[in-house]
């Protein structure tokens, strides 16, 4: 059965994503964000501190 082989791969790519409001790129679940991914708003520090440019 080589469907389930394929499954085995595909988990891989299964991580949250978010799209940041700065660049409008989308970003993935990162380890470090694993305690406070509900509030992630950035994909990094830099887009964090461009808001505040506003
Ligand atoms: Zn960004």
């Amino acid at each position: 059965m080589q469907i389930h082989h394929l499954k085995m791969t595909h988990h891989k790519l299964n991580l949250p994503q978010k799209i940041c409001p700065v660049c409008q790129r989308p970003f993935a679940w990162r380890k470090k964000w694993a305690k406070n991914w509900e509030s992630v708003k950035y994909c990094s520090v830099r887009c964090s501190l461009h808001k505040a440019k506003t």
